[in-house]
């Protein structure tokens, strides 16, 4: 292997950044300071980890592949505050991590994340309610899309809702296929996460809310109505749900597309309140 580039691999979704430009912005546009600690996934071969070593207080590194670590490591040999930890970012003890690197210190996320595990890491991110600042991510254009979405277009999901639960979305810029080596096969885009201290909405049943979330967007053409009816943990007639929203001002002919997480959280207290 030659030291000074090691070798892309496949299998881990490695695609370098290549040129300053693009991890000079995303580290100034991820609302980082110079108190943060950040937790970089997958810095490859570094490139981003050199912007976020200048621009917060600490970072701490999760890289799968065994064979960067000691060019991560000979990299940043004279950066006291870059630590570089091997393993899996889907199995990393994150709680334990920022416990152990970013004691009483803000805890922003930064990272060029493998797009094979996009939606696990996401997840993880978003719904382990590890307390983080921001979380600014690259992921693959569409991605973003969706992300973003605004409500009645192709691209509003159930992901777009359960993200807005959570955290106000924004892309911050487009990266195009060639500015990554080798070149991947879609273009991409940056989105940053800004984490609310308290969710926008505090449904008294988290998970009958989060199910009907789900349900609105399993069946694309189905109206909400039909998605409600059609599950049996539900457990109601459909003359009853077709009530439940009628009475409360919502057409029985309504899809999931053109709710917010606001109508939502109405939808999820009258099917509860109903049950009682
Ligand atoms: N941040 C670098 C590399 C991006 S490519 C850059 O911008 O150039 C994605 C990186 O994620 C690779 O280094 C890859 O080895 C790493 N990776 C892939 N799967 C991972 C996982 N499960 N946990 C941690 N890192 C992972």
């Amino acid at each position: 292997m030659n030291d000074k580039n090691p070798k892309a691999k496949k299998r881990y979704g490695q695609n370098f950044l290549t040129g300053k430009a693009v991890p000079e912005r995303i580290a100034r546009e991820a609302g980082i300071g110079g108190e943060h600690g950040v937790l970089e996934i997958g810095p490859g071969r570094g490139i981003l980890t050199e912007q976020l070593a200048v621009t917060a207080k600490k970072t701490v590194a999760v890289e799968i592949d065994r064979e960067l670590i000691p060019f991560l490591n000979d990299k940043f040999v004279n950066h006291s505050n870059v630590t570089i930890v091997e393993g899996d970012i889907l199995e990393t003890d994150i709680a334990g991590l920022i416990n152990e690197h970013f004691r009483d210190m803000p805890v922003s996320v930064c990272a060029n994340i493998p797009y094979y595990i996009t939606s696990p890491i996401l997840l993880k991110l978003i719904e382990g309610d590890y307390g983080f600042d921001t979380i600014t991510v690259m992921v693959q254009k569409e991605v973003a899309q969706r992300l973003t979405a605004k409500k009645r277009s192709g691209e509003y999901s159930s992901l777009t809702v359960l993200c807005s639960y959570y955290a106000s979305v924004k892309k911050l810029f487009d990266v195009p296929a060639g500015c990554f080596s080798p070149r991947p096969k879609v273009d991409s885009a940056v989105v940053r996460f800004d984490i609310y201290k308290a969710p926008p909405v505090n449904p008294p049943d988290i998970r009958l809310f989060f199910k009907i979330i789900r349900l609105a967007f399993a069946y694309r053409r189905k109206t909400l109505l039909n998605c409600l009816a059609a599950c049996p943990d539900i457990a109601y007639p459909k003359e009853v749900i077709c009530d439940i929203l009628t009475s409360n001002g919502f057409s029985p002919n309504v899809r999931g597309e053109e709710l917010d997480i606001y109508d939502f959280d109405k939808i999820a207290r009258f099917i509860r309140d109903r049950e009682r």
